[in-house]
């Protein structure tokens, strides 16, 4: 680079230079030139492979807790998430700096994840902790001030909390008493909000920055509520890598439990790349808050980026398995079941292969009341 960069320097000089008794005529300099642009693109290219405007969230809630499979996560599976997320390919952040960086148009180093773990039970603090602070490892965890203020045995205290605090683990709002907010009045919403603020400001000395949604649940009305009352980034449950587009007051997160903890999946996820979508309909994740919503309810997005496999795009329903894919003109798809949709949460899942073996995946949840 630097030899390169010299016969550049000389290329205003004679057109044939001596290098130690080598001769050196102008087409060797062009040609040189010619390498030292060539290289000069290479490290932008380079630059650009190691950034990517997307990253991962995790989302788990209890450790080692076998009589709760479906939000339990064992301690052999979680090793084995350690294990993996410290070989050298992730870089994880807090998820307060993911936010910031990426939803501020920053590039993030490739395979950016962030840890969150929902409802601060004990095993959080008892098992967890110990083994991702020793791996230096950041952590989030969303916190129902009931469950602390009830002083149970399944969740930690309040002075635990100072504790994870004072280490630096960041702690978010995820309202008094864990509610369906999809069932409540804006005026319960703006109480438990409030409330939690102040338990969070009499314990810990401060205000949460970021929430998330209790059972994932959110309609559009919510979501407004959660921006207008000043967070700065909310989460709810539906799987998916986040980009540079993702609505920050409705995050995906990708669940971690017995089921899903193996390691294959955990690779996988964690993999995952942004499948970035527009015009995404319904636009209510509340089904019924949209006039005239017809049950299953019209499902289609707009592809915003071109991809030369889109026959690989694959959609899968919580109720309904893969759902059938029309598509509308270049880059419109229409998902298409016969299934109408239950009762209470639905969920989407779109994926299409991307590169190195990783997958773009779009995940939604409806609610239906
Ligand atoms: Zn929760």
């Amino acid at each position: 680079m630097y030899q390169v960069r010299f016969v550049y320097w000389n290329l205003l000089g004679e057109t044939n230079m001596s290098f130690g008794g080598l001769s050196i005529n102008k087409t060797t300099l062009i040609f040189g030139i010619f390498i030292f642009f060539v290289e000069l693109s290479y490290q932008g290219l380079r630059t650009t492979v190691l950034a990517s405007p997307s990253a991962v969230v995790l989302m788990y809630h209890r450790f080692g807790e076998g009589e709760y499979p479906s939000t339990n996560t064992t301690v052999e599976q979680l090793d084995g998430h350690i294990k993996e997320l410290l070989s050298g390919q992730y870089k994880i952040l807090p998820v307060p700096e993911i936010v910031e960086r990426l939803l501020d148009g920053e590039a993030l180093p490739s395979k950016t994840i962030g840890i969150t773990i929902d409802d601060a039970y004990r095993s959080v603090y008892e098992v967890a902790w110990p083994k991702f602070k020793a791996a230096n490892l950041p952590i989030t965890i969303f916190v129902s001030t009931a469950h602390i203020d009830s002083s149970s045995r399944r969740h930690m205290s309040w002075g635990q909390l100072r504790d994870l605090a004072e280490q630096g683990v960041t702690i978010g709002h995820h309202t008094v008493s864990h509610l369906h907010m999809i069932a409540a009045s804006r005026e319960l919403i703006d109480k438990e909000l409030t409330e939690a603020y102040s338990r969070f400001e009499e314990e810990l000395g401060f205000r949460p920055r970021v929430f998330s949604y209790p059972y994932g649940e959110a309609s559009l009305a919510i979501i407004k509520q959660i921006r207008d009352f000043g967070f700065d980034a909310a989460f709810g449950q539906h799987s998916g890598a986040i980009g540079n587009k993702s609505d920050r007051f409705y995050l995906p997160r990708f669940s971690m439990n017995e089921s899903y903890g193996g390691l294959d999946r955990f690779r996988l996820v964690i993999n995952a790349l942004p499948l970035p979508l527009t015009d995404v309909t319904p636009v209510d994740p509340l089904l019924g808050a949209e006039l005239q919503t017809p049950n299953p309810p019209p499902m289609g997005f707009t592809m915003a980026e071109h991809y030369k496999n889109l026959e690989k795009l694959a959609c899968f329903l919580s109720h309904a398995g893969r759902a059938e894919i029309e598509r509308l003109g270049h880059s419109r798809f229409e998902v298409r079941t016969s299934q109408p949709f239950p009762k209470g949460r639905t969920r989407l899942n779109c994926t299409l292969p991307g590169p190195d073996r990783r997958w773009h995946w779009y995940g939604r949840q409806f609610y239906r009341p």
